[in-house]
């Protein structure tokens, strides 16, 4: 859901009339390195679904897109496409589990053969014919990709990277017609609780019947749209994704600023708590009040609201991204105030002139009073 930003009062007007246009697509980054694996001949693939760099940059641009209609301030940076020679014993290997886990061993072995990077998603292409493979963490860390993959690869793939599974269950794939039971004809557990139950094979009547029980059309909007949420979910298979859950988006938080935090430039400081699956794997990201994220925040970093009131009396003395997820927060108190509408951004910007020498360079204050 996304909607216009709102500001109320006049600091924040003046905020916003000093908002140079660079800040206002500020954003915190999830580096992807990707590389080609060459044939014995030096070679990519001659054919398929990403053999060139406009395949592998239409990748990026359809996870940005996706990205971007969540207003979380998440985007896919490609720091590099690089042609990888001398590794062409993989050109042919079929993506799976297997593969994908030697090459990832081969590859650290090796970081300088297979251009390996400590500080970027590791994603390498081969000619196979299947799809894709991702590691979740911690532990593991290489995207296995061949020639089969779909335009929303990277995206889903990168999803998994950030500890989300399959809507239809965390061990879940296709179903399989010959079998019964848990991914076949009953849901999995995807450990998130917003999203209601899935499998690949079910149609949006069958998503709606096993949860509601009655079909897509007989449901009110608001739960046809909870259908909608798995049955377009990136994390799904089934035909259409560009979904992510508000669950879903805060687990890749924890995820960026946790375990993943070695290809990010930047955190997310949720303010207020975060009960239910999607716990933080570490809870200092999770600050009681504006003020403690304000103390913690840096430079890149953005600070999420919850959809709630949040009182606050004070000085906000460095550049910052506010946001806010599940409906509009109101933040300070109501003679002077921020209000953001949900999926809206609230940049505090650097100072239009010289800041204060206490402050660090770009700096401004703000008081809310
Ligand atoms: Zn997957």
């Amino acid at each position: 859901m996304t909607k216009r930003i709102t500001l109320f009062g006049l600091l924040a007007m003046v905020a916003v009339s000093a908002i140079p246009m660079e800040r206002a697509s500020a954003q915190i980054v999830w580096r992807v390195s990707v590389k080609f694996i060459l044939n014995n001949s030096g070679n990519r693939p001659a054919s398929g679904g990403c053999n060139t760099d406009a395949e592998v940059q239409a990748q990026i641009d359809t996870a940005n897109a996706i990205l971007d209609a969540h207003m979380r301030g998440y985007r896919l940076q490609l720091t590099e496409i690089v042609d990888v020679e001398g590794i062409s014993s993989w050109f042919f290997s079929d993506i799976n589990s297997g593969n994908k886990s030697a090459l990832e061993f081969a590859a650290e072995l090796a970081p300088d053969v297979y251009e390996w990077r400590t500080n970027a998603i590791n994603v390498y292409i081969n000619g196979d014919g299947g799809s894709a493979i991702c590691s979740f963490p911690p532990g593991e860390e290489i995207i296995f990709v061949g020639q089969g993959l779909r335009t929303t690869t990277f995206l889903h793939e990168i999803g998994h990277f950030m500890d989300l599974c399959h809507t239809q269950g965390c061990p879940c794939g296709s179903c399989d017609n010959d079998e019964t039971g848990t991914c076949h004809t009953t849901p999995g557990d995807d450990e998130i609780a917003e999203t209601i139950p899935d499998l690949q094979c079910w149609s949006r009547n069958q998503i709606a019947q096993w949860t509601y029980g009655v079909n897509y059309s007989a449901l009110p909007a608001s739960l046809q749209d909870k259908v909608d949420e798995v049955f377009n979910n990136m994390m799904s298979y089934h035909g259409t994704r560009f979904r992510f859950s508000p669950d879903q988006m805060d687990r890749m938080t924890c995820a960026s600023n946790g375990v993943r935090d070695h290809v990010s430039n930047g955190e997310t400081w949720i303010v207020g708590t975060q009960p239910g699956d999607e716990e933080c794997l570490n809870g200092v990201f999770l600050q009681p009040a504006f003020a403690n994220a304000i103390a913690l925040a840096s430079g890149n970093d953005i600070v999420l609201f919850r959809g709630d009131e949040y009182p606050f009396i004070g000085t906000v003395d460095k550049p910052m991204m506010l946001r806010t997820s599940r409906g509009s927060s109101l933040i300070g108190t109501t003679a002077a105030k921020l209000a953001a509408t949900e999926g809206e951004e609230v940049i505090i910007p650097p100072a239009p002139k010289a800041p204060r020498p206490v402050d660090p360079p770009g700096a401004v204050s703000e008081t809310i009073k």
